[in-house]
């Protein structure tokens, strides 16, 4: 038996066949069904191509500490003991009843996440606005690419990642990448760099270090963290001085030249050269290779984009890329990579804060029309915009806070920022639910534990960093005892008196997914199971041709060649200007942090920190320092150190790499306790934490603690 399927981690969502192992032997601890192996599958994202989390992606279906059974406290403080489903699910349908009565409909949150399927995230939105009637909801994906959605919505109008098939790269002459790591994060995709440097190409890559993917590039900018923003308006500044704005484009298809042009008047390269290190001739010459390609891509990542200045950051390289006259363009453009396996489909469809299905905003009265006619209730019951995740985490529990909390698909016990408080909330929240397939750290915290399938074990949809849906398929049955997302939904919201219009069946979803969206930015109204299953060419929009029809509709593989999705058609540019780090350097903390992904891991690490190749190839976190900054500290390589910022310390290997500033220390955050020392400092626009940089002391662990003496900058950020 063969089932052709798609990778449960990144936004690549590399295609490959699950293929039944012959033998008799079964399955392992975690399930009776047959035992799985990956082979990879020809796909337009991923070439035939899988990197090691993708080919030992089976083995997660049976990890031995797979749940198996709803496990529940009899109250705070007592263990976690194995239940039935009905009281399970009882216990859980009191409590969220009781707390709303007594403290409101607000009071009960839901936390989601950039995994789930289109179907879960779009029944989980449902189930927090109708039927539990709150506004407290938003979800994980708010924490990935938050900043990158909100610039691609003021300036086009429209969010998504990549308005252009992967493939496309290859056909460039010049490709700028602000803040990725794909040789590590998503080595698939680098494929497609090799080929476009194979057709005499140019890759250029901005990162603070000398990545993987740095190593492959013509030209690496190895700029000081949190200086993207500069950067960008340092290359416009010299794009426009050296003649390679594209004028005609400029004039016809965006608004706001004057303002912009103005506002990087003064990004001169000696004074960007100071801002971000980059020196003046590395700045020329990227200008330069850029501003002369024929066809050319402008993409950013998290690097860029997870600062308290991240829509700005992004909103700088669109100009930029506007500005060369790339965007709208066939074999040029803006995108953004996405990183989450959903992180796309997964803000599109109505989990996030401030959204509702088919990319509708909350507060639009005629999007609130519409979701009230397919859901079938008065538009005036429907909740208004909550808040955002880190708020939503960081107020559990307060006075004002939510007093339950609904968690699916996610960790944040490790992966929110400045997360030792995020846990002490968890702790103090007075009731907690957690939906997961394994003990993950937050399911520690919680009162009721649902054990839920897994990616192969049951049908959905997921949209990739391309706006691609495709159709992830079912090959093996869930182990007995365990219920899918979308069945826990369906039996929470009929103990809530729901008993229809929330089906379990992940078909029935999609179909009531596609009338939520018609008509919508992310319409998928032209898309069905049958017709994903056939083609691999599925982008958004896809609108049906006539309204009700179950016609299949034309998709949008390349977006915004004849308009922006803005009113006018025409792409705005904002001018934005360079600001410091929420949390710069002092004395008692004189070095950046920043964090990030390693090719073995994913996000949290709940998932691959349980298979064995993956967990011996990277086993915990280790400190990445160069060997001056380790020669000035009297450190060796493999030595303890103790990283130390304002919020938490960790101790960790060094590592030693002459590949990092001397000024700035690298950490994989896919393990408890590093987002303990990541600064909560939100973007004003995204509501994105500056995950990317703060301000550290590094020190050998053998040494005592220094004490933490009041220096400049104080808890910066810190709100
Ligand atoms: Fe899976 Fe991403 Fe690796 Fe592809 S690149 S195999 S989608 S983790």
């Amino acid at each position: 038996m063969r089932t052709d399927t798609h990778c449960p981690y990144c936004a690549l969502q590399c295609g490959m066949t699950l293929v039944e192992a012959a033998g008799p032997d079964g399955a392992g601890a975690g399930r009776s069904g047959p035992r799985l192996t990956v082979q990879p599958r020809d796909f337009p994202t991923n070439a035939g191509g899988l990197c090691q989390k993708g080919w030992t992606a089976a083995e997660l279906l049976d990890t031995p500490d797979r749940l198996r059974t709803p496990l529940m406290r009899a109250g705070k403080g007592a263990p976690l003991l194995p239940v039935s489903w009905t009281a399970a699910l009882d216990r859980v349908a009191a409590e969220l009843v009781r707390i709303q009565r007594a403290h409101g409909r607000d009071a009960v949150a839901v936390f989601g996440g950039g995994g789930l399927t289109n179907e879960k995230a779009y029944l989980l939105g449902k189930f927090a606005r109708v039927a539990l009637r709150t506004a407290t909801v938003d979800y994980n994906g708010r924490f990935c690419m938050s900043s990158a959605a909100a610039a691609g919505l003021r300036a086009f109008g429209v969010d998504r990642g990549l308005p252009f098939p992967l493939p496309d790269l290859a056909g460039a002459d010049a490709v700028l990448l602000a803040g990725g790591n794909p040789a590590e994060t998503m080595p698939p995709l680098i494929r497609h760099l090799v080929r476009l440097r194979e057709r005499g190409g140019l890759l250029l890559v901005a990162d603070p270090r000398r990545t993987a993917t740095a190593r492959l590039a013509d030209l690496h900018l190895q700029l000081t963290p949190g200086t993207d923003l500069a950067l960008a308006n340092g290359l416009l500044h010299l794009a426009i001085r050296e003649g390679y704005v594209d004028t005609g484009y400029v004039a016809a298809r965006t608004t706001g030249w004057p303002r912009v042009r103005a506002a990087v008047a003064g990004y001169w390269p000696e004074r960007v050269e100071r801002i971000t290190g980059v020196p003046t001739p590395v700045l020329r010459r990227a200008a330069e290779l850029l501003g002369t390609a024929r066809r050319g891509y402008v993409l950013t990542g998290r690097g860029a984009e997870q600062h308290a200045k991240g829509t700005d950051t992004a909103t700088a390289f669109v100009n930029l890329a506007l500005a060369l006259g790339l965007p709208g363009r066939v074999g040029s453009g803006y995108g953004c990579l996405t990183g989450q396996g959903n992180g796309q489909g997964g803000r599109e469809h109505g989990q996030k804060a401030d959204q509702l299905p088919g990319y509708r905003r909350i507060d639009d009265p005629a999007a609130r029309a519409h979701l009230a006619a397919v859901w079938g209730v008065p538009a005036e019951d429907l909740p208004g915009p909550g808040p955002s995740a880190y708020e939503l985490l960081d107020s559990l529990g307060t006075e004002d806070g939510p007093r339950a909390l609904l968690v699916f698909g996610s960790n944040p016990a490790v992966s929110a920022p400045r997360s030792v408080t995020v846990r002490t909330r968890l702790s103090e929240v007075d009731f907690l639910v957690v939906a997961d397939f394994v003990r993950s750290e937050t399911c520690e915290y919680a009162d009721v534990v649902l054990p839920t399938a897994q990616w192969a074990e049951e049908d959905g949809t997921m949209t990739n960093l391309e706006g691609r849906v495709i159709r992830r398929r079912r090959a093996v049955p869930p182990p007995a005892g365990v219920r899918t997302d979308l069945a826990i939904l369906s039996a929470l919201a009929a103990r809530l008196g729901h008993v229809r219009g929330f089906p379990a069946v992940p078909e029935e979803v999609f179909a009531e997914l596609r009338r939520a969206s018609a008509g919508g930015v992310a319409d998928y109204s032209g898309f069905d199971y049958r017709r994903l299953a056939a083609a691999d060419e599925a982008f958004w929009p896809c609108p049906a041709p006539r309204p009700g029809s179950d016609e299949p509709g034309r998709p949008t593989p390349r977006m915004f060649l004849d308009r922006f999705g803005t009113p006018d058609g025409r792409a705005r540019l904002v001018p934005v200007r360079h600001r410091p780090v929420a949390e710069d350097l002092c004395e008692l903390y004189p070095v950046y942090l920043t964090t990030g992904r390693v090719l073995a891991h994913y996000q949290s690490g709940a998932q691959t920190r349980r298979i064995p190749a993956l967990a011996a190839a990277v086993p915990g976190p280790y400190v990445e320092m160069h060997p001056q900054l380790a020669a000035s500290l009297r450190v060796a390589d493999g030595e303890p150190m103790r990283v130390t910022s304002r919020r938490g310390s960790i101790t960790a290997p060094a590592r030693l790499t002459d590949s990092i500033r001397l000024d700035t220390v690298f950490v994989p955050f896919h393990f408890p306790g590093v987002n303990d020392l990541t600064n909560p400092a939100l973007d004003p626009i995204s509501r994105m934490p500056e995950f990317k940089v703060c301000a550290v002391r590094v020190e050998p662990a053998r040494r005592p603690a220094a004490g933490q003496a009041a220096c400049g900058g104080g808890a910066a950020g810190d709100r």
